[in-house]
């Protein structure tokens, strides 16, 4: 069996970001790096979206980028810019078939299908598979959407509806999400914060169908595409070792409140390239704590008043949407986290979370 300096266990956007960063930057020249991914073939799977606060390596799979955004509840729309932080949508497609005709191209990366066919005692694993132990009384961002081509000119293309929260809520939080591409193709995704244990939250084709016919006014389109997704909003159980390191979701870079995981896996990756020689010794790359803390008050908030976060997401753009921007990408000073939680019109639900009550 080969034996690596390095192995990325899963060539998902973590595994296949870190691999890509090593390489640009000539970490894999004279090291070694195994790839364990077990899916047969590499297709459009996931649509990546965020608002960009940093660089990233790839502006050149950017489906879209808009600096106009909505956010609505019953009987009030926010219409927002964002001109300095862009949103961007990333096609997992384009993304795929970038990073692997690089890697291809290096004879010291190997790529396998189980980790059985690698000797893994003296490599240097980066782990990106979730542990993620019990269900039980655990919140998920859970989602279908659809991408819909129609046959007149109905979407303005220049603003997204980030959460369209007039919707059914059930006991949980609800909202629709709308990225239009073009003026007549958009993706649109039925989003539910939730335990995931109430089946009508799982009826996302009717759910879709009634929002594009009846809310959007479409009545005659295609489905182009379609993706289902689940993102933990708590941290797996992975504990990182001597001689490895979990990344990506596994490595706890998602945004516990929101789900945005992309970017901080890019910050990740370039934190590892920047530490390689020293990997061993490094210390732990977390996002940083206030933010999940922040996020804990959120969700406990989430758990007990479901029917308050629509308007506590809606209240926060009150600031400035940099702001706002700034604090759901970890990029806020303490003056800004301030100016978020004091300007939160149900503060007190934040403060009564805070103390358990
Ligand atoms: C549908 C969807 C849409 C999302 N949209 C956004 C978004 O818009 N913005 C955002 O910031 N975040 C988004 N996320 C969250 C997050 O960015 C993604 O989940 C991202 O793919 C996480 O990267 P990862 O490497 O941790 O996991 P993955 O990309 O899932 O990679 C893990 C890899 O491990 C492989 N694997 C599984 N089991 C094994 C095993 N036993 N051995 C080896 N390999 C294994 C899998 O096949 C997979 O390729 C989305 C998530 C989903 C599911």
């Amino acid at each position: 069996m080969k034996e690596f300096n390095y192995t990325i266990i899963g060539g998902g956007c973590s595994g296949l970001s870190l691999a890509y960063e090593l390489e640009i930057h000539n970490k894999l020249k004279d090291k070694t790096l195994a790839i364990i991914e077990p899916r047969l073939e590499y297709k459009k799977d996931k649509t990546w979206s965020f608002w960009k606060t940093t660089d990233h390596n790839f502006e050149d799979c950017v489906k879209k980028s808009w600096k106009n955004f909505s956010i609505n509840i019953t009987n009030k729309t926010k219409y927002l810019e964002c001109n300095d932080y862009p949103y961007q949508s990333i096609d997992s497609q384009l993304f795929y078939e970038k990073i692997i005709t690089k890697l291809k191209k290096n004879k010291n990366i190997g790529f396998f299908k189980d980790i059985k066919e690698v000797k893994l005692e003296n490599s240097f694993i980066f782990n990106s598979v979730p542990l993620i132990g019990s269900r039980e009384n655990k919140l998920w961002q859970h989602f279908k959407g659809v991408e819909i081509e129609t046959t007149k000119n109905v979407f303005d293309d220049e603003i997204i509806n980030l959460m369209d929260f007039d919707c059914q809520q059930l006991d949980s939080v609800h909202f629709f999400y709308t990225l239009p591409y073009k003026k007549n193709k958009a993706l649109v995704e039925t989003t539910w914060l939730s335990d995931m244990n109430n089946d009508l939250e799982m009826d996302y084709d009717d759910q879709l169908k009634n929002y594009i016919e009846n809310r959007l006014n479409i009545k005659k389109y295609k489905i182009n595409y379609m993706e289902k997704g689940a993102i933990p909003l708590f941290y797996t159980s992975n504990i990182d070792e001597k001689n490895k390191m979990n990344i990506g979701t596994a490595g706890c870079m998602t945004r516990l409140s929101t789900g945005y995981t992309f970017l901080n896996i890019q910050e990740h990756s370039r934190f590892i390239r920047e530490n390689i020689e020293n990997i061993k010794n490094v210390k732990k790359y977390e996002i940083k704590k206030k933010y999940e803390f922040f996020d804990k008050i959120l969700l406990r908030v989430l758990n007990r008043h479901p029917k308050e976060i629509p308007n506590i997401f809606f209240k926060m753009f009150n600031n400035s949407p940099e702001t706002v921007i700034k604090f759901l990408s970890n990029k806020s000073n303490m003056l800004e986290d301030l100016l978020i939680i004091f300007k939160t019109p149900t503060k007190w639900l934040f403060i009564k979370a805070l103390l358990k009550i």
